[in-house]
């Protein structure tokens, strides 16, 4: 194949092309690609990778990448491709642990657990996951192997196979393997 005709360099506003924006409170999916363990949004500029969501975020709302270097956005409507910088919560990560005791002493809303499930269901990262809804990663597992939130059923039924979720567990804790706080290195 000929590469004659490169395409230009991306520019930081291009990374509008690839988000579907609708109404203002309304989930603004990514349609570009995906990378990574955890299959985050990304976006590449000057030959960096850049996480889509944290790119439209520091755009729409004037704050520098740099600006955001060491703070974890995280999804007030557990949509991980969405891009609404409404639906971004900016924390610090202590903030991110206080929030994890919070959300374990009040429970998981419905829909982020089965989030999680089908997460869990794609292979992400335990610690990936946690990280993204704000609970430990003890508590993804427990949720993995039927140990918790087993009555939120998503419509996968392999989720509720108990031989299979041994079997994801298994793999889950083999790949978690110095993985934690990938994103904010
Ligand atoms: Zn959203």
């Amino acid at each position: 194949m000929s590469m004659s005709k490169r395409r230009p360099p991306n520019v930081p506003t291009d990374v509008f092309k690839y988000v579907k924006m609708g109404e203002p409170d309304k989930c603004w999916e990514w349609t570009g690609g995906l990378s990574g363990v955890d299959s985050r949004p990304y976006f590449s500029v000057d030959g960096k990778k850049l996480i889509a969501y944290r790119l439209v975020y520091s755009l729409i709302k004037g704050v520098s990448l740099d600006a955001l270097r060491g703070v974890l956005l995280r999804h007030s409507c557990d949509n991980h491709i969405c891009c609404n910088p409404s639906h971004l919560v900016e924390g610090t990560h202590q903030q991110n642990m206080d929030d994890m005791k919070e959300r374990a002493r009040h429970g998981l809303p419905t829909n982020t657990v089965k989030a999680i499930k089908r997460l869990i269901l794609k292979q992400i990262p335990y610690s990936a996951i946690g990280e993204r809804f704000g609970v430990s990663k003890s508590l993804i597992s427990e949720i993995a192997n039927g140990r918790a939130y087993a009555h939120v059923s998503i419509t996968d039924g392999r989720f509720n196979d108990p031989l299979h979720s041994e079997d994801i567990l298994e793999k889950k804790e083999n790949a978690d393997q110095g993985r934690n706080n990938q994103e904010n290195k």
